[in-house]
């Protein structure tokens, strides 16, 4: 057996049907007392709920969290937080939530009790970022990670299924780099494997099944397998393209997530072998790059770039950026096997 360095992260997860309705009792476990509860504008009478379920904690609602955590929003909340001497922040919703709880958390001693209600993972991440004149900043910090995560698959029954489809994806995106990181390590492995298998296993019927609260509790305890290893493991050659067509091309997060994936696990499949023997059998494929082109496809996903607003001619700069910065992947980063892979993943192609 290898040798490996394992750092496992605290933190108290409340996994159920319903389990919601612990919330004042997890506030209390945590010896806090005046909560606010952080929500996006969309989810605003999901944040009206959670605050008829915990009575005299309650302190505040905020719900103006936005998609990639301008600073100016975390200035916002936290001015409101700290008049209203808050100690915790109950963040329900998708990554941009629990991002913008996570920033408060950075700048003021604050308890994080998460909800997740998309599949993207944040909840169980040390992982923060924040965005200041269009430039996104990350990093790593332990006072981020929620000490409470309750997931409660009824939550997620509101999620639409172009949100649902490409947020799963993004999950399993996790997943697959976990298992090549060079911070892997045999329980995050297993964690990731577990993680693609709920998840591929579940997401179809998501998206075709609007009610079916079991598929979603499968997908829900995929991405808390999907956060779990990304925690832990770093990330690679998927998830920095997918930053920099993020950030430098303003493209929609799980959905670039959702088309680059099989491309970058094409340019990974020979460089990473065990990894891919972990996908397929998580996934019951013979090829991983196919397989998850395949998923795609059942899920009625957008599968080339352009489709969601990407430019041919901006390749080379993408290509440029991406490799500007060197950082670990299985398979050496070099601007020609970018721009091979970008191509083929603006076309759509099969990888
Ligand atoms: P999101 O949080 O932006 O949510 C998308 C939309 O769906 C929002 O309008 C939201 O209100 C709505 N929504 C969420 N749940 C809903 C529900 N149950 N019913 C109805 N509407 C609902 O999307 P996301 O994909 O969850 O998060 C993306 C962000 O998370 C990105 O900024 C990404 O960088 C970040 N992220 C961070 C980490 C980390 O570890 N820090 C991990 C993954 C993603």
């Amino acid at each position: 057996m290898n040798e490996f360095i394992y750092n496992a992260l605290p933190g108290r997860v409340v996994f159920g049907m319903g389990k919601i309705q612990s919330l004042a009792e997890e506030i209390d476990r945590l010896g806090c007392r005046r909560v606010m509860v952080v929500t996006t504008p969309d989810q605003s009478s999901q944040g009206e709920v959670v605050r008829e379920l915990i009575g005299s904690r309650w302190a505040v609602n905020f719900n103006e969290a936005r998609m990639h955590v301008p600073t100016d929003i975390v200035d916002g909340a936290l001015d409101i937080a700290t008049a209203a001497e808050v100690d915790c922040v109950v963040g329900i919703g998708g990554g941009s939530t629990i991002g913008l709880c996570k920033g408060l958390a950075l700048r003021a001693d604050l308890k994080i009790i998460a909800v997740p209600t998309t599949y993207a993972g944040s909840e169980m991440t040390p992982i923060w970022g924040m965005t200041e004149n269009g430039i996104k900043t990350t990093g790593r910090d332990n006072r981020v990670l929620p000490s409470t995560v309750i997931y409660d698959p009824v939550l997620t029954l509101t999620l639409p299924s172009f949100v649902s489809g490409p947020s799963g994806v993004n999950a399993i995106a996790h997943c697959v780099e976990a298992l090549y990181s060079p911070d892997a390590n045999p329980v995050t492995s297993l964690i990731a494997e577990e993680g693609i298998r709920a998840l591929s296993n579940s997401l179809v019927q998501v998206v075709n099944q609007a009610n079916d609260c079991e598929a979603r509790a499968e997908a829900l305890y995929g991405a808390n397998m999907a956060g779990s290893a990304l925690a832990v493991a770093g990330v690679s050659l998927h998830h920095k393209l997918c930053h920099t067509l993020g950030g430098s091309f303003d493209l929609p997060h799980a959905e670039v997530h959702t088309i680059i994936l099989p491309y970058a696990t094409r340019y990974n499949t020979e460089a990473a072998p065990e990894a891919m023997l972990r996908i397929c059998r998580a996934m019951g494929t013979e090829d991983a790059a196919q397989g998850l082109f395949e998923l795609n496809r059942a899920l009625g996903a957008k599968t080339g770039l352009k489709d969601i607003g990407f430019e041919l001619s901006d390749i080379e700069k993408c290509a440029d950026i991406a490799t500007q910065k060197p950082y670990p992947n299985p398979a050496p980063v070099t601007k020609d096997g970018i721009i091979q892979l970008l191509t083929q993943a603006y076309h759509g192609e099969c990888p």
